[in-house]
Order: structure tokens, then sequence, then C-alpha cells
């Protein structure tokens, strides 16, 4: 007889969701416990790294924790997306459509059931509404902005030494 499984559902892998996650699969593993960590992104880097990744004294590809390897060591699933709304009364958390650099749909919009909700998915930094701060600043909340700083830090020194 097939066994209905606690279905855990933790939306964000960052420092909370990953050490929840890694606990919780190594406690429980998959016989009764389905563990399901969901991430719009497909590594996890931790964040107080991202300004060496800014710096360029820090290659994260080194650094960074891909979920797929992870999760089959530490007995839960992952699910690559973005969470886009959350069904209280269906216990179902709704993952947006995942696209590619074209805008070609890879994975259709779908849901998870969930018996436990765990949010996970951390904050951003807060510019308190200064004018000018959010054109004009660049933000160090993921990989993605950490390496367009680096970019750019680059790009600037290139600039310089051209110019002597
Ligand atoms: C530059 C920097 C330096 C820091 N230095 C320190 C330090 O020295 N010491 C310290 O204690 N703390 C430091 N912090 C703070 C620390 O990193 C955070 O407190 C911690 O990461 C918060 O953990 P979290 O799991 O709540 O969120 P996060 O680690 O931010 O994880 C959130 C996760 O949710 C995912 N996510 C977000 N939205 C969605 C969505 N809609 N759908 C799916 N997934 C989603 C993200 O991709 C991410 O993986 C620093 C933070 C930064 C940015």
């Amino acid at each position: 007889m097939a066994v209905t499984k606690i279905q855990i559902v933790i939306v964000g892998g960052g420092a909370a969701g990953l050490e929840l996650a890694t606990r919780l699969g190594a406690r429980y593993g998959r016989k009764r416990h389905d563990i399901i960590v969901v991430d719009r992104n497909r590594t996890h880097i931790w964040k107080p790294l991202l300004h060496e990744v800014a710096t360029g004294s820090l290659d994260a590809n080194m650094d960074e924790v891909g979920y797929r390897s992870h999760c089959h060591r530490w007995g839960y699933r992952f699910f690559y997306g973005a969470l886009a709304s959350i069904d209280r009364t269906a216990r179902q958390v709704h993952l947006a459509p995942v696209l590619d650099d074209q805008g070609r749909e890879v994975i259709a919009a779908h849901a998870i059931r969930y018996d436990y909700l765990v949010l996970a998915y951390g904050s951003v930094t807060n510019d308190f509404g200064t004018p000018g701060v959010a054109e004009n600043c660049t933000f160090l909340d993921s990989r993605a902005q950490a390496d367009r700083f680096r970019d750019r830090l680059l790009d600037q020194c290139l600039r310089v030494s051209r110019a002597m």
C-alpha cells in the first residue's frame, strides 16, 4: 500500500531554508517524509561572501552549493522556480513558469501540495525610500548583483588604464 508522505515545503533555500532542509532530511529522510525546497536559483551562496565575489577575490563557482546534488545527499527534493502565490485553503504553493534567457518556457507554472509550509525567502536591502538610492546604488543581495558589480568594476579599471 502506498504511504502518503508528510510533505514539508520550504520556500527559499538560503541560510535558513537550506539549513532546515538539511537537518530535516538528515533526521527524517525520505521514508515517511517528503521534504521539498523551492528556490528561484539553482545554487546557493552564503550571502556574507558576496562582497568577495563582487571584488573578484572569490570565485563563486567554487563556493556555491548546487541544490540538485545537495538534496540527493541530504534526503530532500529540490524544485527550481519562484513562488508566485499561496493557496492556504487548498494547502498549495503556486510556482511561476521557469523561462530561459530568451523568454521561452522551460517549466510551466505548477502547484505543490504541502502539509507544512515554511517561508524562508529572505529579504532585500531597504533603501528607506531615500531619493536616488534605488536608481544609483548597486545592491548586494544576490550572486547576479555581485557578478554585475565585479564586471562594472573591471570595466572601469580598464577604461582608466586605457586613458593613461
Ligand atoms: C552582503 C551581505 C553580507 C552579510 N554579512 C553577514 C554577516 O557577516 N553575518 C551575518 O550573520 N549575516 C550577514 N548577512 C545577512 C545574512 O546573509 C542573512 O541574514 C541571511 O542570509 C538570511 O537568511 P534567509 O534564509 O532568511 O534568507 P536568504 O539567505 O536571503 O535566502 C533566501 C532564499 O530565498 C530565495 N527566494 C527569494 N524569493 C523567492 C521566491 N519568490 N521564490 C523562490 N525562492 C525565493 C532566494 O533565492 C534565496 O535563496 C549578510 C547579508 C548580505 C547581503
